[in-house]
Order: structure tokens, then C-alpha cells, then sequence
């Protein structure tokens, strides 16, 4: 489903991607983690093309993200993305966050965007709050909306950029149970996340980075089994 191929960035002189190459199956649940800047936040965007690569090559579902001709917005609206900063339309309410992307991107008609938007926003456990706006929503729940907002629009597959680190601990259980719901599901999602819980529950692959390299790529278990680099043991040793 994402295959990519000896990619690398540098911003400047700064080489924040090196020569990274691993690929998502269907169905597949990758969790990435890393220190603070090896570059995950990096990694992911280039899998919508929200970063561009000056090496190396990115195809989704059959689609190369990193060939001159593509339409990002259009690769972009089959692939599904949530930020740690949940990123919702402050002006418009729940319901109409969810459908605004359906009706403008998709070209769904408005009753069928709210339709679809309201059966993602029931998944999600929030039905109830179709009529607010995000700032009348705990962070928790903002979060739900954006991953319901997300899934209306069919996404071949769903991109996590570290959706709890900004939520208080009460809230982090009410969007990594979403997630596991997600991956139970069978769908195929890239998560960055610290959250190693999470990792052991659903994910079926690991990667881990350091300074811009996938250090380690390898089954759940392998990973906290017997981490084959001393930076992950490391890493590992930090924080669990
Ligand atoms: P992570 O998500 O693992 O913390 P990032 O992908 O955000 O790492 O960043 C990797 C490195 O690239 C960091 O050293 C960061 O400072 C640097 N970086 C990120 N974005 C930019 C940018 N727009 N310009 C220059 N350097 C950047
Ligand atoms: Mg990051």
C-alpha cells in the first residue's frame, strides 16, 4: 500500500532523511518512534507529499507521491492524516468540519457528506455533539472528530503524527481506543507515537529512528523482544 524507496531530505545542508526505505501492507498498523528529532514527523508527511524528497521515491496505492506530474491534492485526499494538534475549522461546527472536505474535495453532495460524516462521528462516539464547535470540545474529543473527519473520506490509509502527545492523561485512553478500533478493523495506519502501549496492543510492524535513519524495521515483538540496535535497546530502557 506505501512502498518507500531510498528516500532522502535535507533542509539546507541539514540532512533530516537518510536514505530511509520500508513499506506498509494492507492492513498493516507500523508504529514509528524514535528521539525527538530523527526525523518522524518528517518521514510521514513525505507519505502525502506535505514534504517533499529530493531523492528516492514514495508510491501509495499504486500511485507515485514523488513523480513530477501527480495531483497531490487529490493523492492526498485518499490518505487519511491526524496531527497532534487536531487541526479542526474553528469557524464551522462538528458537522460541518466533517463534510466541508467530502463536498470539496470529493464532490459529494451536502446530504450525503452529512451522512457519512455522522455515521464516522457515531463510530467515534460523538453524535451528540454534531451542533458544537471545536472549541466547546475537550482536546479528546476534537481529536475524535478529526480522525471521524478523516475517515469520511475513504482514506486507503491513515497517518498518525503523535495524535495523544498533546492531550491531558485522562484523554489519551478515549483516542488510542479509537485507533485500536481502527486497527482492528483492518485498516492500514502509520502512527508516530510514544505510546508503546498502543505499539504492543495493535501494531504489527516497529520502526525505529535516529538522526534521520530507520535504525530498526521489524515485527512487534522482535522489537521488544530482542532490539537488535544498542540505540533502541536505549530507547527502549528510557521509557518503559
Ligand atoms: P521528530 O518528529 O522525530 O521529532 P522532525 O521530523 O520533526 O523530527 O525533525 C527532524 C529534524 O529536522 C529536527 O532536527 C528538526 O529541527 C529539523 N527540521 C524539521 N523541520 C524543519 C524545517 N522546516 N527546516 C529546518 N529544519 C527542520
Ligand atoms: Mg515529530
Amino acid at each position: 500500500m506505501i512502498d518507500i524507496q531510498n528516500i532522502s531530505k535535507w533542509y539546507g545542508q541539514f540532512q533530516v532523511l537518510a536514505d530511509c526505505t520500508t513499506q506498509v501492507d494492507k492492513g498493516d498498523v507500523m508504529v514509528i518512534c524514535g528521539p525527538s528529532g530523527s526525523g518522524k514527523s518528517t518521514l510521514i508527511k513525505t507519505v502525502n507529499g506535505l514534504e517533499p524528497v529530493q531523492r528516492g521515491e514514495i508510491v501509495v496505492d499504486g500511485t507515485s507521491v514523488t513523480a513530477p506530474g501527480t495531483s497531490l491534492p487529490q493523492l492526498r485526499a485518499r490518505i487519511g492524516m491526524v496531527f497532534q494538534n487536531f487541526e479542526l475549522f474553528p469557524h464551522l461546527s462538528v458537522r460541518e468540519n466533517l463534510a466541508l472536505g467530502q463536498v470539496k474535495v470529493l464532490k459529494r453532495a451536502r446530504d450525503e457528506a452529512n451522512e457519512r460524516g455522522l455515521r464516522y462521528l457515531d463510530r467515534v462516539g460523538l453524535l451528540a455533539q454534531q451542533d458544537k464547535y471545536p472549541a466547546q470540545l475537550s482536546g479528546g474529543q476534537q481529536q475524535r472528530v478529526a480522525i471521524a473527519r478523516a475517515l469520511s473520506m475513504d482514506p486507503v490509509a491513515m497517518l498518525f503524527d503523535e495524535p495523544t502527545s498533546a492531550l491531558d492523561p485522562e484523554m489519551i485512553n478515549e483516542v488510542l481506543d479509537v485507533m485500536v478500533g481502527l486497527a482492528q478493523d483492518g485498516m492500514t495506519m502509520m502512527v508516530v507515537t510514544h505510546e508503546m502501549g498502543f505499539a504492543r496492543r495493535v501494531a504489527n510492524r516497529v520502526v525505529f529512528m535516529d538522526a534521520g535513519r530507520i535504525v530498526e524495521d521489524c515485527g512487534k515483538d522482535e522489537f521488544f523482544g530482542a532490539p537488535r540496535s544498542e540505540r533502541a535497546r536505549d530507547f527502549l530502557a528510557r521509557i518503559l
